[in-house]
């Protein structure tokens, strides 16, 4: 598609699974069990996108919202001496947001066109879960309508923002074992579509031994079938 930009996963088989890497302009979504290496990936990126192109970046910066509590700067140092970048300039880069509930989490994201606009170098903007508050506070079917309509205008936004800003949107999602547990579950079947089409690409990651993790593509018929394999390393994601 026209003007895309990827950014590597720092693992040649899952930027392979990609198309390259994470798109700008489109949502990504990592979903998966917990441990399955979504919260990695996410601080991989918010380091890579500030890699030069030649190196798989897009010398932008990264807009960081973590709703779960699991961002840790340790990891980004890491992951960034292992990149070649300056910890301190790469930490620096990366604007962090803590979402304490879903309301925040909503008033942060209408923020966010204002705040792009006026740092417009941000290149990446990862929301990680994206559906925690939602599941937490909204519980009980006669809530569910409700969960489903204000995570969607949000999902909305952050799509918008995405298409205008040129920029790469990232959210994950923890679910169980089956991939449709949260957007397909039985009792969010009344305008469960609509969710369910929001994100772009849409990647399932599950456990394997040890340090390796099994990505694959779910729905997205102009990209590759099949799983991949990656590792977590104490660099970061590998292959
Ligand atoms: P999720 O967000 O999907 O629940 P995470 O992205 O938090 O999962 O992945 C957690 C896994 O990442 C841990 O089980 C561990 O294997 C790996 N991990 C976390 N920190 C490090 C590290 N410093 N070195 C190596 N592996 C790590
Ligand atoms: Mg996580």
């Amino acid at each position: 598609r026209m003007n895309v930009r990827k950014i590597t996963t720092s693992s040649q088989a899952l930027d392979g699974l990609l198309g390259g890497g994470i798109e700008t302009r489109t949502m990504t979504e990592f979903f998966g069990e917990f441990g399955s290496g979504k919260t990695q990936i996410c601080h991989q990126i918010s380091v890579n996108v500030q890699l030069p192109p030649e190196k798989g970046g897009l010398s932008g910066k990264a807009v960081y919202i973590d709703t779960e509590g699991t961002f840790r700067w340790e990891r980004i140092e890491a992951m960034a001496k292992a990149a070649g970048l300056d910890p301190d300039t790469a930490m620096d880069n990366i604007y962090y947001m803590r979402a304490i509930n879903s309301d925040h989490q909503i008033a942060i994201g209408d923020d966010l066109q204002e705040f792009i606009a006026k740092n417009p170098s941000v290149k990446v903007v990862i929301v990680d879960s994206v559906t925690s508050h939602f599941r937490a506070e909204y519980t009980g079917r006669e809530n569910l309508a409700a969960r489903q309509q204000k995570l969607n205008k949000h999902l909305h936004q952050l799509t918008r923002l995405a298409e205008i800003y040129d920029l790469a949107v990232i959210i994950t999602n923890q679910v169980m074992a089956r991939p449709d547990m949260f957007y397909g579950d039985p009792t969010v079947a009344v305008g469960g579509h609509t969710l369910y089409h929001v994100p772009g690409i849409r990647v399932q990651l599950k456990k394997s031994r040890g340090n390796k993790r099994i990505a694959r593509i779910v729905d997205a018929p102009h990209l590759p079938e099949g799983e991949v394999v990656f590792a977590i390393t104490e660099e970061g994601i590998r292959d």
